[in-house]
């Protein structure tokens, strides 16, 4: 019998950033589900944290509903593809906040700020040391470093692994 791999991972909870690590990003915006592309990998990889016990949460700036590029109908349809993308993998994500605010606006939960991880950990009732968050900016690690949360830097241009390169090494799959 093998003990549920949450038991001896020190990880509980995986918050993830949303664009350029769970999707591609783009400097126009993604505007519609249509525009979500998940990146090669990364649902599955998500699908494998999942099944290894880790819960999952979304953390995303997504400042084009303020500048009225998309509204929340087309947020909301986005994390609904993804969410279609996990189930079909037989994984979920428990929760998507997004700070859906302009960077001038001060609000408390645009990254590098922490709000949105505050949120989460109190909502879940997490503490820092049981939860990971995987960024690929400076401002997503800003953010996990406010709280104590080890950060871990990911990628789609080569420079860092990807989500699902990072997944295979935190389960001991690849080196
Ligand atoms: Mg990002
Ligand atoms: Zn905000």
């Amino acid at each position: 019998m093998s003990l549920p791999l949450w038991q001896t991972l020190p990880v509980r909870w995986v918050l993830l950033d949303r664009d350029g690590v769970i999707n591609h990003d783009s400097s126009e915006y993604v505007r519609s589900a249509d525009q979500w592309r998940p990146i090669d990998g990364s649902i599955e990889a998500m699908a494998r944290l999942y099944a290894a016990g880790c819960k999952l949460a979304v953390v995303t700036n997504q400042s084009g509903i303020g500048r009225n590029y998309y509204g929340r109908s087309e947020l909301f349809a986005m994390h609904r593809k993804m969410a279609t993308l996990l189930a079909r993998q037989g994984a979920q994500v428990e929760a998507v906040l997004f700070c859906p605010h302009l960077a001038d606006a001060d609000c408390d939960c645009r990254k590098p700020a922490a709000g949105m991880l505050h949120r989460v950990m109190n909502c879940f009732g997490f503490s820092a040391d049981q939860a990971v968050l995987v960024g690929d900016a400076e401002r997503d690690l800003a953010a996990a470093a406010e709280v104590d949360i080890n950060g871990v830097r990911v990628g789609d241009a080569g420079d860092y692994p990807t989500l699902a390169e990072w997944v295979d090494r935190l389960l001991g799959i690849t080196q």
